[in-house]
């Protein structure tokens, strides 16, 4: 099993197409099912700050 990119663990049950992201024909990163939550988290948090709409808001209150 590949070691996640980011934190360096093991990804349990590997898949490719959950956690596998290519960068370009060559270069391809592994993600575990943590950090893509963590990323898609810091995301979501930049834009409700960037567009701090209502429903925006609300969404990340509740996470
Ligand atoms: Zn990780």
């Amino acid at each position: 099993m590949p070691e996640c990119n980011l934190c360096g663990k093991e990804i349990e049950s590997f898949h490719e197409n959950t956690h596998q992201l290519s960068i370009s024909d060559t270069q391809v990163a592994y993600i575990c099912t943590q950090c893509i939550a963590r990323f898609i988290h810091w995301q979501q948090r930049k834009l409700a700050a960037l567009f701090p709409t209502k429903a925006n808001q609300r969404r990340y209150r509740r996470q």
